[in-house]
């Protein structure tokens, strides 16, 4: 049975063309990138090529990119960088409640740690309210962090006219832009941005790899205390490969990005219109217009998200019930709870991340199995008899 891959979001297979580009520096070019003799020399240029590479594809300069080991380290590093570098001051951070955890657990660290959060509500969309956000700006406010696109529901939220807000206020703006980078236009001065996550994995590079941009000026602690690699920024000798591999799959994402776009776009909403047309008692988690091109989200009432996705993996269809690593958790996810669906139908959702191999077969595929799925499962479920 051929198998159908519908969860880009949680992660993408690794381009050929990386693949092939960062073969080299496992092996002939294996130096490190701090010695000075010809082989360290080579992996430095690397290492700088990639640099200057990452910071075109998003409008900066190579000397405000920062890699890291992905979206997670890149997170943990602009949030408890930020806080610790300038608790003189103000100890007060604002959020919202849709982040990903790689967020919303360095936050819950620095409550412990005497920093004081706001976690801003969104609307049913998912969307952040700008005029909130400025609301919630003290005194001592330091660091606002709202997230480019949320990873669950796909709503782009309005960074550009928050980053406006925060340079206004003279706060520092970070936003996680890990399901953005590499999939539709990410420049830090529009968004007016001081701090933006990138992870490969998430743009068909490979695992393990990320940046922080670091807008020029901006104070903040390294997490990583060594060697002095990164200018300081983050110590440890760095994943040539990796970071080459991360560079490229960016260039090649930032060629494709315009069509492939529209194309997943299309998809997206040939699926959405197939699922409500075929399946009664559903609806449409986000924004149906400002989200990700690749994502679908969709709540089911009367079924557990999980048995259908593992009814769906036996048709060879892989899907997700929410954020990959929130799947071990039986509680059900934080963002649809924030977007105000109710627990019990929070627990119904399937979400979609179309990607790159991806064609129209594999959305009429997921259409012809699915509301036989629904049904089936419906059928043998205590919830549909009491409620329908
Ligand atoms: N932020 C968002 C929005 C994500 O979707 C993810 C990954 O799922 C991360 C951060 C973490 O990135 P990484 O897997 O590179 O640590």
């Amino acid at each position: 049975m051929r198998r159908i891959y519908l969860d880009h979001a949680a992660t993408t297979p690794t381009r050929p063309e990386v693949v092939e580009a960062m073969l080299p520096y496992f092996t002939d070019a294996f130096g490190n990138p701090s010695s000075i003799y010809s082989y360290g020399q080579e992996a430095r240029k690397a290492v700088e090529e990639a640099r200057t590479k990452v910071a075109e594809l998003i409008g900066a300069r190579s000397e405000e990119i920062v890699f890291t080991s992905g979206g997670t380290e890149a997170d943990n590093y602009a949030l408890k960088g930020v806080a610790y570098a300038n608790e003189r001051k103000g100890n007060h951070i604002i959020t919202t409640s849709i982040e990903h955890r790689a967020v919303l657990e360095v936050c819950r660290f620095l409550e412990g740690r005497g920093f004081k959060i706001t976690y801003l509500p969104v609307d049913k969309y998912g969307l952040v309210a700008p005029g909130d956000v400025k609301r919630a700006i003290i005194g001592k406010t330091i660091l606002i962090s709202v997230m480019h696109a949320n990873n669950e529901v796909g709503t782009i939220e309005p960074v550009e006219e928050i980053g406006k807000i925060a340079r206004e206020a003279g706060v520092y703006f970070h936003t996680d832009a890990v399901q953005t980078v590499g999939h539709i236009p990410v420049n830090v001065d529009e968004l007016r941005v001081d701090l933006l996550a990138i992870s490969a994995h998430k743009f068909y590079g490979p695992k393990g790899v990320g940046a922080l941009y670091v807008r020029k000026g901006t104070r903040l602690v390294s997490l990583m205390h060594g060697g002095g690699q990164e200018k300081k920024c983050r110590a440890g000798t760095e994943n040539v490969p990796a970071i080459v591999g991360l560079s490229e799959a960016l260039e090649l994402a930032g060629q494709e990005m315009g069509k492939e776009a529209e194309r997943l776009a299309y998809l997206r909403d040939k699926l959405i219109k197939g699922l409500m047309e075929n399946i009664d008692h559903i609806r449409l988690n986000g924004h149906s217009k400002r989200r990700l091109p690749n994502n679908v989200n969709v709540n089911f009432d009367f079924v557990e998200g999980e048995s259908l996705l593992l009814s769906l993996d036996l048709e060879g269809v892989c899907a997700s019930t929410g954020s990959a690593c929130g799947l071990a958790s039986p509680e059900p996810s934080h963002v649809l709870l924030a977007l105000g669906v109710p627990p019990e139908q929070a627990h119904g959702s399937l979400r979609f991340t179309l990607g790159r191999e991806n064609t129209e077969a594999d959305v009429e595929r997921v259409l012809d199995v699915l509301p036989g799925i629904v049904a089936r499962l419906r059928a043998m479920s205590p919830l549909s008899k009491s409620q329908k």
